[in-house]
């Protein structure tokens, strides 16, 4: 294992560990955790249960559990789409906001003021290696639109290619389970080149 390899890891058990902890804290399973965390990040065709699964790597039935227990609890909601009849979007309601407020995203972010890391390089890197790595073990992306290669900048506004709707300014910062790479699925332009 290589120096570089070693941090990874140490940084990955790390992580997991926090999760576990922070869940513990609230009552919740670490799952419950990474749910939140995703539908905080989620668009609009990616806050659903099968992009859940998905994003997870497991089945419908086990992550229809997951979301009853969150929905019990009160920390998300179910809202019917105001133009697709059927399909249901997840939100986070408030009290699903607060539990992942003080979680670990916010511990590594602090870690990062501390330690004077150019978060914005360092993370065009590590996107580089995470979407290299998905790409071998035939992962999903779930990237960031406005680096998608269905991404539109138009005149008016913003627009996804794939689906040809308008995105807000909102959307276009969220992750999503249509993502593709604008180079042929290895890696995506840095953040930073974006332009936002
Ligand atoms: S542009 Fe890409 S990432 Fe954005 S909504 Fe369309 S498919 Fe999803």
């Amino acid at each position: 294992m290589t120096p570089t390899v070693f941090v990874f890891e140490r940084l990955a058990a790390l992580v997991h560990q926090l999760v576990r902890e922070d869940a513990a804290r609230h009552g919740l399973l670490p799952v419950h955790l990474q749910v939140l965390g995703y539908l905080a990040q989620a668009n609009r065709y990616s806050d659903i249960p099968i992009a859940v699964a998905a994003y997870l790597g497991t089945t419908r039935g086990t992550v229809s559990q997951t979301l009853s227990v969150l929905e019990r609890k009160g920390l998300i909601d179910r809202v019917a789409d105001d133009r697709h009849g059927k399909r249901i979007h997840l939100t986070l309601t408030p009290a699903g906001e607060a539990v992942l407020a003080g979680s670990w995203p916010r511990r590594l972010e602090e870690a990062l003021a501390v330690t004077g890391v150019d978060a914005l390089n360092v993370g065009d890197d590590l996107r580089r290696v995470l979407s290299t790595l998905q790409r071998l073990n035939d992962r999903q992306a779930f990237g960031e639109c406005r680096q998608c290669a269905h991404f539109l900048r138009e005149e008016e506004g913003y627009r996804c290619g794939l689906t040809g709707e308008a995105l807000s300014v909102a959307q276009v910062v969220k992750i999503c389970r249509e993502w593709r790479s604008p180079q042929g699925a290895t890696e995506p332009p840095s953040a930073s080149a974006c332009g936002s």
